[in-house]
Formats: structure tokens, C-alpha cells, sequence
């Protein structure tokens, strides 16, 4: 036979574009438009209802960036359609072929009821089925301008990021406003020609079933009159049906679907934007759910539902419904899909504890998989706290945007750095917002690297961030993907139905043990960098108020603000979601983040100065106490306790001139060669007499590098950034800015491009660490700014701080997963020794670090060079990213064993506070007498039963076996999960032994205890 397979594909096309697809609608009529531009800011939705209305109509613009728009359409439905199906259709001026991401509607009957979401693939309004005929139609629609950030140029930097550059510029023109008549029978045969054409487009060639469904195809084509579609479709679909009823092979791959819309909790639009981005989505999905009974829908981010809850009740009360019927299914258990490389150990454990609180109280509901799909990497830490929240599976897809290695499985065991594993699944069809397209499922059964040992895998589906969610066209498409010979077969099914299923059918699945790091998006850890200050500071004044806050309480009896510490750690939790920490969002919404930033830090400060008062006594009393909030003890002040000022005993420090130029300083301790352009080019340990920089190089370097990725900008650093660098070697002024017995400093100050830069050096009495403060005035563009730390250590690993551990990673670049992670992220630390001699970098607020190593010719030793990334300055989404003043603290800490790097990066973040009172020692609540064992939290019970809860880890990655005493009667003793309910998932030992515990952990475990005052 002849080959005309390209014929009747092309006549496939042009028949559904230009004959079969419009006569969906066969009749339509106009209806009446009339709008009211809300002022500023949104409106509550009944003064929107009654806000008077001008004329508008088909073709006006309407919307200035960031508006609000109620649009009003009336009309009557004509006599001549009863009988008929009818619907409104509603175009605000879509681009259909970008779901999300522009302009957005929520419909509103005239009583305020909400109606449904409208977005570009989602214009319809269901008026009758059947229509009576004369029905009056009044809609109202609450349109939101929300500008095009993303468009088909992408990452072109704009102004349109925030309200106050945005300008007035309408955005958007009314396109179609109709009412029309809908023929459901040409809609299931653009489905059915939808369905088979990318079936077709998908099966081998040489394949009799390409074959089959191609003569199918013609024959439904040739059976339509093309003047008269709608009198012939039924007649078309007749010659499809045998095609669309071959069932599917027993080993195809089998895809559970589960309706989604991936929301951004703010990203290229505001928060407040978002909380209606959800409104709009569920309003779709609860409707959804109402018309098609084997639909299920999954939303994420316990956020999103208590900004539904407080602001549209009337969604809310449809979610409820839906979520009691098992239908609508709360996902992943966390406050927001945070990101996971930057959070803290207890950030981190708080996004499951308040995300999985939510959903028990509210819907009696708990989860068992983390939901990420969307988050920048995956750290070592996370495993143990998935399973310390009584999670067990991890679903992510991101890993499949890496850049250069192609992760070699769908569905293993992630193994954390404490060794708890997790069963994980990638979704192989790679993406969350599947539509169904016959490439897709096509691609995910390909893709599948598990294929002969597993079947299953699970496609979310549904249009994100504004598209609406799931269209009911993916769901009849879903419906004939049920069974279909040539492809996967698609269900319906909750997350833990398909977790279950997939984790019986592949009982020994491969080992993936360590960080799952995203080739990608590795600038993440630097951009905007007062908005990762502001958490990283949060999370320290969060970890004082509680433990403060706790020990006043149960010492004098002062109020414990639960609803205050609440709020707070909520807000941060949000703030970590994986576009805001992360510096990806527009310029409005890192704006807000600061100022919200700045108000928590202020709260908080008065909840530890009202705590810490209540503790100190009277200040008439006149005594000076030092609060130490460090998990150790800091000169005498123990660990989580006050003591009395004393004055620092041992050696004073000293500084004194180079006859080369330059400063020596020196504590006893260390002693530090600045030279004369102000760059350290020796630091002694005393102890050891080592050396800790590196032969022929000068340590604390600042380095500037060109930074204009490919794409992605305020995401992306590409690897060829480091082609190109400018040492600022140059100095405008080195001097001595402190000559104390207590401390001693030297200022170094630096201009460069159109920026400024202020470093003091400062060396304390006592203290075997050089502290460096940075003060940066920085106005450069498309530039990376790193701090170089040349170090003279011999060593193929490094240690970084993560959640609850550190983790390790190459010097080297053997392979090409070592050489793609050439920028990665640390919490408080980096570390790196030699047998019996180490390094540790800590900093108080960057994560942004990269390590590599050389070999000196001239004496055959290795370099080791760690460098902080301080600052970018992309362009894109925020057109002045990081521009102005930033202050940074960094230290070094030469002569450190892990131990060390642990006590001084908690130092660095939790510097003692003073404050006068009349006592002479705040007694700690709690005493462990093993430093390995380090407090990650003091606080009470989010329950208010008054018992105390501590969490404790295994911070040096070996066995520790120690006793946490506590300063009160204690009643009683037991291990919990981090949401504070009793568990026995806690592996080593926890013995109560009357006023303490004693523990025996193994590496990096973490142990939530609940303790009980004895009464009285
Ligand atoms: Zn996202």
C-alpha cells in the first residue's frame, strides 16, 4: 500500500483547527459588558459586587499592571436555544498558549457566590443544560491585571515587577464576551481526534496499531460534512470507537493521575495575588470535582488552604466538602513547598509540624509523602525529618531540569545523611503540569528507568500558577487513556494510593544515598541577599525567643506567647517558600520580605528582652548578665544561661605595624599578617604553630566575576562565570580601627566598579577565630562578588552544615556529577582537615560557597580554596537585584576539628545578649554534658500543657552517648516526633533517670524529647 501518512495526518490537523474545533460553539450572541476599576489594592468581593459600573466593550483595554477590574456581563439566553446546552464564554484577552502567568478571573453569581476560575484554557461558564430558553444571565468577575513578567523573550528585565514601577498602561484587551451554545458531541470528537492523533504521533511506524488508528482517523474525517459538523459528528465518532476501545498491552505502563495546580506561594506576582491565584484554582477544582465523579485533586501547602480559609470562606467551605468525600487531597504535609537546601534544621522541621497540624485539624487528615515537586534540591538533612514527621515518601520532579546528569532512577530509596531512608519517586513524564498530551504519557512510559522491576508512576495534571488546574478536557482525555491500546494506562488516584502501589511492586529498590542536587539554579543560594539575612536571622531570634520565652516561663511564671511564636514561625515558614528565600521572585515581593523581616526581628527582640528581664531580676539591681542562646557553653556563661560579666582573663590582644606596610594581630591564639593592600596573607595557629593560608596566596580575597547566565538570571550561575575574574587587590585605606586589650582590628577599605566596600578584622581575647565584617555598598550589574579563602590543607572532602549534620562533598572534579556541583550551599559551616589539624569557615547569613583545590608548584603541596559567594546582581525578575548597602559577617576559625566548626557557626549567629539585672546567674533549663549532643530547640509544647519540649542531635556524624539534666523536678520523659506526640521511631536510647535523660544517638540522629515538670 501506498504511503499516505503524512497526508492524512495534515488533513487531521487542519480539519480540527479551522472546521471541527469552532463548531464546539455553533451559536453565540453577545453579552453586555460594563466594568468598575478598583482604585488600589483589592477590594472585599461585596463592595466589588457593588461598586457602580461603566460601559466596555469588545476590543477596549482594560487592566493597569497589578489592577483590579469587576467585570459585569448580562444578557438573555434566545428562545430559539432551549433544549440546548449553554455557556458564557469569557475571554479577559488570554494568550492560550501560556496557562497562567497574565490576567485571571473568579466569577461571582450577583449574591456573591463564587463560581468558578476563569483563565486561558479555562473561559467557559456553564449558564444551562438544558436551557429553557429567556434565562437572564448576570455574571460578575473579579479580573485581575496581573502583567506578563515571562513572556516568549524570556528573562528581559522589566519594570513591571512591582506596583511602583509598573506604571498605568492598560495590559490586557476584552476579547470574546458571548453567550453560545455548546455541542457536547463535536467536543468528545475533538477529544477522541485529539486523543488518537498524538497516540498516533507516538506508536512506531513499522507498527500495525499506527496503522490502524491512522485509516480510523480518515474514516471519521471522511464521515464529516464539512458544512455541516455539527449534524455529522456523532457519525465520525462511530468510526473511532473500535480504535478508542482496544485495550491497552498487560505490561503497559501504568500512570496514576492526580489533578494539580502547582501554585508558587508568590513568585512573578505578589503574595497577596497568590491567595487569589488559589481562590480562582480551587473554585475550578471543587466544580470540577462536582461534574466528573472519578476525578481526584491534590493541593499542596497547608498555606494556601488558611489563606482560602480566612479570605474566601465560601471556597473554603467547597474545599471542606470535597476533602471529607476523599476527593480533594490535601498533598505533602509541609506550611509551603519550602525550599530545603537553605531552611534551618528547625525551619525545617516546623514546615512539616505546622503544614501537617493544619491538615490533622482541619480535615482530620495525615499525610505520608513530601510534596516538592518544584523545589531547587534536596538535602541530606531532609530524610530524617520527612521521617520524624511521620512521613515515609518523597515525590519531586526537579531533578530532572539538571544540566548534566541524567539521574539514573523514578522510583529508590533516598538515603539521608543519618542513613534514614525514604521512598522516592520522580515523576518520569517530568513535569507537574502534565495536560495529558499523548507526548507526555508517551514520554513518561519511555522515560521510566525502572521499567521490568516496576509499573508505576504518578503524573500531577493541571495547569499551574493561574491556568486554573485540570481542565475538563485532560479529564475525558484521561478517561480514553484509561484502557487504550499503544499507551500507558491513566487513573485517577490519590498520592498515597499511588505510593502504596509502587512500593509494593518494588520491594528492593536501588539506593541513592546523599544530597539530591539539582544541576540548576545553583545561584539560588546568593540572590537577594537581605531576604536570606532576614530568615537566617529569624531563625536565630525564633531559636532564643523560645528557649528564653520557656525558661521565664517555667522559672517565674511568665506568660509563654504561643499564638505569637505561632504567627511568627508561619510567616518565616512561608517566606522559605521555594521562590522567595531562594531570591527568585519579582522586586515587590523581596521588598515586602524585608520590611516583614524587620518587623518579626523587632517582635521577636521584645519577646527575648521581656523574657530575659523576667529572668535577670530588677535592672536597679545593677548586675550586667551575659545570655548565651548557644547550644555551648561560651567563656563561663554555660550553654542556654546567664552568668555575671567577667572580665576576659588569659593573653591581651595586640596589633602593631609591618615595617612592610600592613598589621600583625595577634591574641595568644592566633596571630594575623595583614599586608599593606589589606589581605591576609598569614594566619598562625599558635597551639600548633601551623600555617593556615596557603604559600604564595592571601586569604579573605575579594573576587568579582562577570555573571550573565544563559537564562534564568537571578536562578542561574553558569560554570563559565569563573573564565573571567578581577581580584580587588587594590586598597583606598588600611588602619588600625581597634587597639584593645579585649579585641583588636584592622579596617581595610576598597572601591571598585561603581561600589564600595568596608572589611574590619577583628581578633578577640580568648578566641581562636578571625571575625570579618563586610560592608558593602554595591551597585555593580550582571557581577558575582565571592570571598577567597586560599587554605593550606591537603584533603578530598569538605564538610558543609546542613539540616541536623553536615554533609560531605569533593575537592575534585573526577567525574561529571562532582565537576556540575560547582556552587553548593552550607548552612552555618564549611570544614576541612587533615588528620589532626582543620579549618572551619562560618558566616552568619551566606550559603552560597564553592571549593577547589590546586597544586603548588613551587613546594608540591595542595591549596584548598573555599570562597563565600556575597552577592550578584541579575536583572531578572528583579531589575535591581541586591542593589545598595549589605552587611556581612564571616569568620575564621584556624586549628578547628568538626566539633569546632559546630560551636563557632553557632556563635556566629547567636552572639551573647547583656542585660542589667539584679541575679547573679540564670541557671539553664536544661544541661547535656556530651558536646556532640547539640539543643536544636527549648521550648514548651505547642499543645500549652506546659511540658518542655527539647530537641536534640548528634551534631559531630558519630556515636554520642550522654545525659541531658535538667534543672527542675522532672515527672516524666519521652521521646517524640517533631509534632510532639509520642513516638518509638526514635532509634538509639533514650533512659529517664529522674532529673534527666540519658542518651546514646548514633551519627546525625535527632531525638525530640517531651518533658514534664513534676507539679509543684
Ligand atoms: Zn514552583
Amino acid at each position: 500500500m501506498h504511503d499516505d501518512r503524512s497526508l492524512v495526518e495534515s488533513r487531521l490537523k487542519r480539519v480540527l483547527d479551522e472546521r471541527i474545533r469552532p463548531a464546539v460553539y455553533p451559536a453565540a450572541v453577545p453579552l453586555e459588558v460594563s466594568v468598575w476599576t478598583a482604585p488600589g489594592e483589592p477590594v472585599p468581593v461585596a463592595e466589588g459586587l457593588a461598586a457602580p459600573r461603566t460601559p466596555i466593550a469588545v476590543g477596549d483595554a482594560w487592566g493597569a499592571p497589578w489592577g483590579t477590574s469587576w467585570i459585569t456581563v448580562t444578557g438573555t439566553v434566545p428562545e430559539a436555544w432551549a433544549g440546548r446546552t449553554v455557556e458564557a464564554l469569557i475571554d479577559l484577552g488570554f494568550d492560550a498558549n501560556m496557562p497562567g502567568f497574565q490576567c485571571e478571573g473568579l466569577v461571582y453569581r450577583p449574591d456573591g457566590t463564587p463560581v468558578k476560575g476563569l483563565n486561558p484554557q479555562n473561559q467557559w461558564v456553564r449558564i444551562a443544560a438544558p436551557a429553557a430558553g429567556g434565562e437572564q444571565v448576570e455574571l460578575h468577575v473579579e479580573a485581575a491585571s496581573n502583567p506578563v513578567i515571562l513572556d516568549y523573550h524570556p528573562f528581559l528585565p522589566t519594570e513591571l515587577g512591582d506596583k511602583e514601577t509598573a506604571g498605568a498602561e492598560p495590559q490586557y484587551k476584552l476579547a470574546r464576551m458571548d453567550l453560545a451554545v455548546f455541542d457536547e458531541t463535536v467536543w468528545q470528537l475533538v477529544l477522541d481526534l485529539e486523543v488518537l492523533g498524538e497516540l498516533m504521533a507516538e506508536l512506531p511506524v513499522d507498527g500495525a496499531r499506527r496503522w490502524d488508528v491512522l485509516r480510523a482517523v480518515e474514516r471519521a474525517l471522511d464521515a464529516i460534512d464539512l458544512q455541516d459538523v455539527n449534524g455529522t459528528a456523532a457519525a465520525a465518532r462511530v468510526q473511532l470507537a473500535e480504535v478508542l476501545a482496544a485495550p491497552a498491552a498487560p505490561s503497559a505502563h501504568r500512570i496514576s493521575a492526580v489533578g494539580h495546580a502547582h501554585i508558587d506561594s508568590a513568585w512573578l506576582w505578589p503574595l497577596r495575588e497568590t491567595v487569589r491565584k488559589v481562590a480562582r484554582t480551587t473554585a475550578n477544582m471543587t466544580a470540577l470535582l462536582e461534574d466528573e465523579p472519578d476525578f481526584v485533586y491534590t493541593m499542596s501547602q497547608a498555606q494556601q488552604f488558611a489563606w482560602i480559609k480566612e479570605h474566601r470562606p465560601e471556597v473554603y467551605a467547597r474545599v471542606k466538602k470535597a476533602v471529607a468525600e476523599g476527593r480533594f487531597v490535601p498533598a505533602g504535609g509541609m506550611w509551603v513547598e519550602s525550599d530545603t537546601n537553605m531552611p534551618s534544621s528547625e525551619a525545617m522541621a516546623r514546615q512539616f509540624v505546622h503544614g501537617k497540624r493544619f491538615f490533622l485539624e482541619e480535615f482530620g487528615i495525615e499525610n505520608e509523602e513530601a510534596w516538592l515537586p518544584d523545589t531547587f534540591g534536596f538535602t541530606g538533612g531532609l530524610p530524617q525529618v520527612i521521617r520524624n514527621a511521620g512521613s515515609k515518601w518523597l515525590l519531586t520532579q526537579k531533578i530532572s531540569w539538571s544540566q548534566v546528569n541524567k539521574f539514573p532512577h523514578h522510583t529508590f530509596l533516598w538515603e539521608g545523611i543519618d542513613g534514614t531512608r525514604i521512598f522516592t519517586h520522580f515523576p518520569p513524564v517530568d513535569t507537574y503540569n502534565c495536560s495529558m498530551k499523548g507526548s507526555e504519557i508517551a514520554h513518561a512510559a519511555r522515560n521510566f528507568k525502572d521499567k521490568g522491576v516496576a509499573r508505576h508512576s504518578i503524573a500531577p495534571t493541571g495547569w499551574g500558577d493561574g491556568g486554573g488546574g485540570t481542565t475538563r478536557e485532560m479529564v475525558a482525555k484521561a478517561a480514553r487513556l484509561r484502557d487504550l491500546e499503544g499507551s500507558a494506562t491513566v487513573r485517577w488516584e490519590r498520592p498515597a494510593e499511588f505510593f502504596a502501589k509502587a512500593e509494593a511492586e518494588y520491594p528492593q529498590p536501588p539506593v541513592w544515598v546523599g544530597e539530591l542536587y539539582l544541576e540548576l539554579h545553583r545561584a539560588t543560594l546568593t540572590s537577594q541577599a537581605r531576604t536570606k539575612q532576614g530568615n537566617r536571622r529569624s531563625e536565630s531570634l525564633l531559636r532564643e525567643a523560645e528557649l528564653w520565652c520557656a525558661t521565664a516561663a517555667l522559672r517565674t511564671g511568665l506568660r509563654y506567647p504561643y499564638q505569637e511564636l505561632d504567627r511568627i514561625w508561619k510567616t518565616v515558614l512561608l517566606h522559605q517558600f521555594h521562590d522567595i528565600l531562594p531570591g527568585s521572585s519579582i522586586a515587590w515581593v523581596h521588598r515586602e520580605a524585608e520590611a516583614t523581616y524587620a518587623g518579626l526581628a523587632a517582635e521577636l527582640d521584645a519577646l527575648i528582652g521581656a523574657a530575659q528581664q523576667a529572668l535577670a531580676g530588677d535592672a536597679a539591681g545593677g548586675r550586667e548578665l551575659a545570655f548565651n542562646a548557644a547550644p555551648h557553653r561560651r567563656t563561663a556563661v554555660p550553654a542556654g544561661g546567664a552568668l555575671a560579666v567577667a572580665a576576659p582573663d588569659g593573653p591581651r590582644c595586640t596589633v602593631g605595624a609591618r615595617p612592610e606596610g600592613g598589621f600583625v594581630l595577634a591574641n595568644g591564639l592566633l596571630s594575623v599578617t595583614v599586608d599593606g593592600d589589606g589581605l591576609v596573607v598569614s594566619v598562625v595557629d599558635l597551639a600548633t604553630g601551623r600555617e593556615t593560608v596557603a604559600p604564595g596566596t592571601r586569604a579573605n580575597l575579594l573576587q568579582l566575576h562577570p555573571d550573565f547566565p544563559n537564562m534564568w538570571d537571578a536562578w542561574d550561575v553558569d560554570q563559565f562565570y569563573r573564565n573571567t575574574v578581577t581580584d580587588l587587590t587594590a586598597a583606598d585605606s588600611v588602619t588600625v580601627s581597634l587597639d584593645a586589650p579585649d579585641a583588636a582590628a584592622v579596617r581595610v577599605a576598597r572601591s571598585f566598579g561603581s561600589s564600595t566596600v568596608v572589611q574590619t578584622l577583628t581578633l578577640h581575647a580568648g578566641e581562636r577565630r578571625l571575625d570579618i565584617d563586610t560592608e558593602v555598598d554595591w551597585h555593580e550589574t550582571e557581577k558575582f562578588l565571592k570571598a577567597a579563602f586560599p587554605l593550606d590543607v591537603h584533603t578530598e572532602r569538605y564538610a558543609a552544615e546542613t539540616q541536623f549534620g553536615h554533609l560531605y562533598r569533593p575537592t575534585h572534579t573526577n567525574t561529571s556529577w562532582e565537576a556540575a556541583k560547582f556552587e553548593a550551599c552550607n548552612h552555618r559551616f564549611v570544614h576541612l582537615d587533615e588528620p589532626g589539624w582543620g579549618v572551619a569557615l562560618v558566616t552568619a547569613s551566606t550559603y552560597g560557597h564553592d571549593v577547589t583545590r590546586t597544586v603548588r608548584a613551587s613546594d608540591g603541596g595542595t591549596t584548598t580554596t573555599v570562597r563565600f559567594s556575597l552577592l550578584r546582581a541579575p536583572r531578572f525578575p528583579d531589575p535591581r537585584t541586591d542593589q545598595g548597602l549589605h552587611r556581612f559577617r564571616h569568620a575564621l576559625v584556624p586549628g578547628a576539628g568538626i566539633a569546632d566548626a559546630v560551636r563557632e557557626g553557632y556563635r556566629i549567629s547567636l552572639p551573647e545578649r547583656r542585660v542589667t539585672g539584679s541575679v547573679d546567674a540564670v541557671r539553664p533549663l536544661v544541661e547535656l554534658d556530651e558536646d556532640a549532643i547539640v539543643v536544636s530547640a527549648v521550648k514548651l509544647a505547642d499543645d500549652g500543657s506546659g511540658d518542655l519540649v527539647v530537641r536534640v542531635y548528634e551534631a559531630h556524624g558519630g556515636r554520642a552517648r550522654g545525659r541531658l539534666g535538667t534543672s527542675f523536678p522532672l515527672a516524666g520523659a519521652v521521646p517524640c516526633d517533631l509534632l510532639e506526640r509520642p513516638w518509638d521511631g526514635t532509634r538509639g536510647e533514650v533512659v529517664p533517670d529522674g532529673d534527666g535523660v540519658t542518651l546514646a544517638l548514633r551519627p546525625f540522629e535527632l531525638v525530640t524529647l517531651r518533658l514534664t515538670p513534676a507539679a509543684g
